[in-house]
């Protein structure tokens, strides 16, 4: 059996200001930061215990999970586990990742967003080029508003053409079809964003063979579903899992639709579906994608996209 688990504790608190987003230098209260490193340990000593079921986590944090110690000790132990097949989590690269040196590079992963104007580029470039050297595996992205569009690719200049750029569609952008081939030149895949997939009664492996899982325990079929199915704690989760179709009206955030059956990004990110890695991946040498661009096979919402998915 295997199990995806998108893990999201209380945290909500950021060292970045990005404009785009809501939980910009945003500060927990000690009460805050104490549970919520309670609720991870309670979570990492679960995924220790349950050996019996194949496991890959990403961290989802509202914030920013790096700065803090209890998320850097998660990632490290849960990689030397051997029945956890991934663990990955969502940065924005601001802490020094040296402490990775510790982590078993065959599992553990980072799935890194470059925010220009929280950070310089050389900085950023100089963690990636760290992580190269400790042979972690990790996907960069940026969202894809038009005063980013200058540093996305100088960015895509000067990173080695094994790590895959990822853009994602920037919340209440619109964007024209010459805007989106000119970010499609950065990210292949960028045509999976840039339009929310009609999902409403589409079968998807989310609450079947990944779910989302909070610091309570409360397991959720994903993030963008509130409707609990159980608990990780009390054991209900197992019998929960079963083939469902998705309730809801559009799904619109890599971490959600990559679950999404008829897309068949499972097989498009095969290897790294958690910490967004295309399988395949470097480019070929000529400068063409090892990929083809998506051919989406389902609905999507006409030309352009008001995104409501987090920036990250
Ligand atoms: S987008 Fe990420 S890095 Fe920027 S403020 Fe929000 S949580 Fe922090
Ligand atoms: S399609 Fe998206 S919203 Fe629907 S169940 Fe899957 S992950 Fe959740």
């Amino acid at each position: 059996m295997n199990l995806a688990i998108l893990y999201r504790g209380p945290l909500a608190s950021c060292n970045y200001d990005c404009p785009y987003c809501p939980f910009a230098k945003r500060r927990d209260p000690p009460e805050l930061l104490r549970a919520d490193r309670t609720a991870l340990t309670r979570f990492t000593d679960w995924v220790a215990a349950t050996t019996d079921v194949s496991l890959s986590v990403l961290f989802t944090p509202w914030g920013e999970g790096l700065t803090r110690s209890w998320y850097r000790e998660a990632m490290v132990s849960l990689s030397q586990l051997p029945h956890v097949e991934r663990v990955a989590i969502q940065t924005n690269l601001a802490a020094r990742v040296d402490w990775l040196a510790d982590a078993d590079p065959g599992s553990a992963a980072l799935w890194a967003t470059y925010h220009p104007g929280q950070v310089e580029r050389e900085q950023f470039l100089r963690r990636c080029a760290r992580l190269a050297e400790l042979g972690i595996r990790y996907s960069v992205g940026v969202v894809g508003l038009p005063e980013h569009l200058d540093e996305a690719r100088a960015l895509r200049a000067a990173l080695p053409e094994e790590v895959y750029l990822w853009v994602n569609a920037a919340e209440g952008h619109r964007y024209d079809a010459a805007e989106e081939a000119t970010w499609t030149e950065l990210d292949p895949h960028f045509g999976y964003s840039v339009r929310p997939h009609l999902s409403l009664g589409e079968p998807c492996h989310a609450g079947e063979t990944a779910v989302s899982v909070l610091g309570d325990g409360t397991v959720r079929r994903c993030h963008f579903i509130p409707s609990p199915i159980g608990n990780l704690y009390d054991g209900s989760w197992r019998a929960a899992l079963k083939p469902r179709p998705c309730g809801n009206a559009i799904c619109d955030c890599h971490i959600g639709y990559v679950h999404l059956k008829p897309l068949g990004l499972r097989d498009v990110f095969a290897g790294g579906v958690l910490e967004r890695i295309p399988a395949g991946w470097p480019r070929q040498h000529d400068g063409a994608p090892a990929l083809a661009g998506p051919a989406l096979p389902l609905r999507t919402v006409g030309q352009s996209v008001v995104s409501p998915v987090s920036p990250k």
